[in-house]
């Protein structure tokens, strides 16, 4: 009996999971293991192995036997099962749904959300034949043909955050599939299920064993993965510390990376603005998911005291009415946040807020939450009055703490948002052509609203912060994925008629002739 069998011998309602290597569960060795909570309850649902080095071994040989037939399958092939797997995917919403609610803890109708964009990022993989495309030129010379192509890199890692469990693994992975690399995916120790769910439907769909691996697990298995010699590329989506940390170690082991971090996304209210419209703008896209999305709005930036005073009434009391509540509660705007830890630190955060002078306009610290519940609830907070030196301005706040900073003008607002540290998301809402393309313009931040309170872009776009929010040259979703995870091979080809001219050529190459 190994330690695992140990733990669930004692334990006998939580699930044992495993990892998914070479097409088949794999139990692993589980010399290390972690749980898993349901955040709505609190209570442990499962019990997942940590990979060891030795085990992430296991999983990149078999990733790259499985390479060696994958990358050479034709393209119209691998997406035909990139076409199976959608349509698997769109039928297994519902029961996916209620997975990453009750191990995430957001609302069922927005895990449908994600896993709706999941979709749309499996719809532009299905581009692949397209996207693979090379350059071509004729006779560049001396009757020389010149074409590039682009080939798979190998064996590729991502390694995902546990606030989207389906949306990002999938946006991250399947383009690199479709370009005919295998991929071991490592997502994140609270949401494993959605990932092994994944696999199953990736089974189905025909895509051969090992070309898609799933290995559980902690900072062990991450750093054996990013280091290990035959892994060629690492996408990297969570905290901008664990970012920097894994693009450094990475980069050191010779990876391609692209490592993506965290936000601090502010939305401009310019006093031209419907006021109405902002306020409601703000308040999906700031405490929707429990504020627990890298691009969600973290702190409203009223221009002038005027505009300021409207705003913040309005968002008042539309942040009083807001409801938390369970993933599986119709009723609820949001769940929980994902731990006990997440909970205290945004806590530590209002509280700290609060020391320094910010001012409590909706108090969400002891949710009534109508049970009797170990979950880990907060309800929304808003605070006024608060100034770009304090820490709750600086830091990334992952849970339903949005706060509003007080400026004068729009350059001031520019330079504030260009300041921070973050740069992944911002937007303004604004009634004046003149003013948005100033800021458009002038903003250091990757991904641009003009009353647009969440700027993702869609799938086919390149997806990208700046800053501190993102290590490494490359995008999520769109175009740039291809460039990511293939290399470009440039090949000159002549077939000359009759026997090649023999005279020795000392000269630098000209194509003048
Ligand atoms: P996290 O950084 O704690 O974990 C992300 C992944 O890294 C997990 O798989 C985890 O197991 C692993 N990990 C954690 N610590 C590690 C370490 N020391 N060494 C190696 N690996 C380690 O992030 P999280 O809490 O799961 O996710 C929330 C964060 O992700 C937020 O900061 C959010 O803004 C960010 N995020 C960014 C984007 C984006 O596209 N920019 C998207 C989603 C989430």
């Amino acid at each position: 009996m190994n330690k695992l069998d140990h733990v669930v011998g004692e334990e006998k309602s939580v699930d044992r999971l495993y990892h998914f290597i070479d097409g088949a569960r794999s139990e692993g060795k589980n010399e290390r293991y972690g749980y898993v909570y349901n955040p709505s309850t609190g209570e442990e649902t499962a019990v997942c192995p940590y990979a060891t080095a030795e085990e992430v071994d296991v999983a990149v040989e078999a990733a790259e036997q499985a390479f060696k037939r994958w990358k050479s399958t034709p393209v119209a092939k691998r997406v035909e099962i990139l076409f199976e797997f959608k349509s698997l995917l769109v039928k297994a919403t519902e029961e996916l749904a209620v997975m990453i609610g009750q191990e995430n803890g957001k609302t069922i109708t927005d895990a449908k959300g994600e896993i709706s964009r999941a979709i749309e990022a499996v719809d532009f993989a299905m581009n692949a034949p397209h996207l693979l495309k090379g350059e071509h030129s004729s006779d560049v010379g001396g009757d020389i043909n010149a074409f590039s192509i682009k080939q798979p890199l190998g064996v590729v890692t991502c390694i995902a955050p546990f606030n989207f469990p389906v949306m990002v693994p999938v946006a991250m992975s399947t383009m690199a599939l479709a370009c005919g690399n295998s991929v071991i995916l490592k997502p994140s120790e609270r949401v494993p299920n959605s990932a092994l769910f994944i696999s199953e439907l990736w089974k189905k769909a025909g895509l051969p064993a090992g070309v898609w691996s799933v290995v559980n697990g902690d900072k062990e298995a991450v750093d054996a993965l990013i280091t290990h010699p035959n892994v060629m590329a690492v996408s990297f989506v969570g905290s901008t510390k664990v970012a920097e940390a894994i693009y450094e170690k990475a980069s050191r082991h010779h990876k391609r990376v692209a490592a993506f971090g965290g936000g601090k996304n502010h939305m401009i209210i310019m006093p031209d603005a419907d006021i109405d419209f902002a306020v409601t703008s703000f308040i999906g896209a700031a405490y929707g998911a429990a504020s627990q999305r890298c691009m969600a709005l973290s702190v409203a930036m009223p221009v002038g005291e005027k505009t300021a005073k409207v705003f913040v009434e309005k968002l008042k009391r539309r942040v009083e009415e807001l409801k938390v509540g369970s993933y599986d509660d119709e009723e609820a705007d949001f769940g929980p946040v994902i731990t006990q830890q997440a909970k205290d630190q945004v806590l530590k955060s209002i509280e700290g807020s609060l020391r320094e002078g910010a001012k409590l306009c909706v108090d969400g610290r002891d949710p009534d939450v109508g049970r009797t519940t170990n979950g880990y609830y907060l309800g929304a907070t808003l605070l006024d009055r608060v100034t770009p030196d304090m820490e709750i301005y600086r830091e990334e706040v992952f849970g339903p703490a949005r706060i509003v900073v007080h400026v004068n003008s729009l350059d001031e607002a520019i330079n504030l948002v260009n300041e921070h540290e973050y740069g992944n998301g911002v937007t303004i809402f604004t009634q004046s052509g003149p003013a948005a393309r100033k800021f458009t313009e002038e903003i250091e931040v990757g991904m641009v609203g003009v009353n647009v309170p969440i700027p993702i872009p869609v799938g086919y776009h390149n997806f990208g912060g700046w800053k501190r929010s993102k290590f490494g040259e490359s995008h999520m979703f769109g175009p740039d994925t291809v460039r990511f995870f293939t290399k470009i091979k440039t090949v000159s080809e002549r077939w000359p008629e009759s026997k090649g001219n023999n005279d020795v050529a000392f000269d630098f190459p000209s194509n003048r002739n």
